[in-house]
């Protein structure tokens, strides 16, 4: 980098407005608190916005806004934006469907409109990393609501289309699936670079993909990272690539949305599929479902029985080729097929917004992964179901999902109650020592190491 003439670029086009400019300190914390208790690190942190307009964009981006009918910033959007807008590193983390896309895509029109044009062999000027080729063609596909009556150029990038480097070149901004970008893209004019999902490119092993992009983009870029959690594991990528970031943190931990309506029944796995039925008669014809299943296996064998019972359906899991999985998933999206069994890591992230239902076929095997799954349904307002199966073997996990039913002010089951006392009767006896895989601490982003290891 020291050999580089890098031009000089603005980052800080953040003006406050008088109406915020004139609250106290005290009206702030308050204000925070209201946002669903966002807690902000780090020094210097623009207050919260209150509409649109206060964030200082252009009048194609505000109507955008209206024509796809975000009333208001979501608390995410309302920290999150002035900060990056004023030129602040940040690590924002909210749980999933709060919003977090446009608390990055917004500030990056600014950043991008605000640069001379690309030249031939120039660009991209922003870019974006996510861990999967879904959430990479979600984020464009919101970007795109915005680029196009802006006049900006978007590219995603990711395996196997054929997209040719010409084509990257003369793109402002780049969405790209990590280890899918080339190696002759010319990163010299990146100056914006957002890591989105940071926690699942942990559990995906991508550290080391980030860190080689971030090593060959200008030190004094703006670098935004934006996460559903925040693992320890985390922190140190954080140190490395963030310069003193501000740290936006919406609500305490992750926890499922008051939104979605939980239900956990302890069962008998011979007895799981009649009860499945029992419940999608109940739903299937208010909106689309996800099934969960733990393994690729479980996942064909259940589409199957689903077939045979008359159920049209899908299945989408690792072991599917990308085109049939784009194929499905748009298929999912667009409502043609309504029901969809899955395994967690092909679901993540994926926004469907007439999703009513999700089954744990399979009881998810830690906290984190409970949260994301339910975290499918309930989004941008709208009511949700999620039923979790749970048998006597999948005792251990009892404890995780009291934990979420608690944290998001749900009743816990007496029976699911039941099953985890007498687990951790048995354990004592055993002379085992339980741990809940979440070491919740209450005031940091601190938690314990096993949630790192992400079953399928
Ligand atoms: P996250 O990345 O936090 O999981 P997304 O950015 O995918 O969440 O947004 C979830 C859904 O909420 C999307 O369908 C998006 O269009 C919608 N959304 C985002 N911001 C707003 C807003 N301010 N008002 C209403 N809906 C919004
Ligand atoms: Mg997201």
């Amino acid at each position: 980098h020291q050999k580089i003439q890098y031009e000089s670029y603005r980052k800080n086009f953040y003006v406050e407005v008088p109406e915020l400019a004139r609250m106290t300190p005290e009206e702030v914390n308050e204000y925070r608190l209201e946002l669903e208790g966002i807690t902000v690190k780090g020094k210097g942190c623009p207050k919260p916005i209150k509409t649109w307009v206060q964030c200082g964009t252009s009048m194609k981006v505000l109507n955008a806004l209206k024509k796809h009918n975000y009333e208001k910033p979501t608390p995410i959007q309302s920290q999150a934006i002035p900060a990056i807008m004023s030129g602040r590193d940040l690590i924002g983390i909210a749980k999933t469907g709060s919003g977090k896309t446009i608390a990055f895509l917004l500030p990056m029109f600014r950043h991008i409109l605000d640069q001379r044009p690309l030249e031939e062999g120039e660009g991209p000027i922003a870019v974006i990393m996510t861990p999967t080729r879904e959430l990479a063609l979600q984020i464009t596909k919101e970007c795109k609501k915005f680029s196009k009556p802006l006049g900006l150029r978007v590219v995603c990038v990711y395996g196997g289309t054929g997209i040719s480097e010409q084509n990257v070149f003369l793109t402002l901004c780049l969405c790209f699936v990590l280890g899918c970008l080339g190696r002759v893209t010319n990163l010299r004019r990146v100056t914006y670079v957002v890591v989105d999902e940071a926690d699942r490119m942990f559990d995906m092993g991508f550290e080391p993909q980030v860190m080689r992009i971030m090593d060959n983009v200008r030190p004094d870029r703006q670098t935004v990272m934006f996460s559903a959690t925040f693992p320890r594991a985390m922190e140190a990528l954080a140190r490395r690539i963030l310069n003193k970031p501000v740290e936006v943190q919406v609500g305490g931990r992750s926890v499922v949305c008051s939104d979605v309506e939980q239900h956990v029944i302890v069962i008998e796995e011979d007895k799981k599929f009649l009860k499945l039925l029992e419940i999608l008669g109940h739903y299937q014809e208010k909106g689309s479902v996800i099934i969960f299943v733990d393994k690729q296996e479980h996942a064909d064998g259940l589409l199957k029985d689903l077939m045979k019972a008359s159920y049209p359906c899908m299945s989408l899991h690792g072991g599917i080729d990308q085109y049939d999985r784009d194929s499905i998933i748009n298929d999912f999206k667009n409502g043609a097929c309504r029901l969809m069994v899955a395994t967690s890591v092909a679901a993540r992230g994926l926004d469907v917004k007439q999703l009513i239902l999700v089954v744990n076929y399979n009881c998810p095997n830690h906290y984190e992964d409970y949260v994301h799954r339910a975290g499918r349904t309930g989004r941008a307002g709208n009511k949700g179901f999620a039923y979790t199966f749970i048998t006597d073997e999948q005792a251990r996990y009892a404890g995780d999902i009291i934990k979420a039913l608690e944290l998001s002010g749900s009743a816990v089951p007496s029976e699911l109650e039941q099953l985890w006392a007498t687990f951790k009767e048995q354990q004592k006896a055993e002379g085992k020592i339980i741990k809940s895989s979440s070491g919740f601490s209450g005031k940091g982003f601190k938690f314990d190491e096993t949630e790192h290891a992400l079953a399928n």
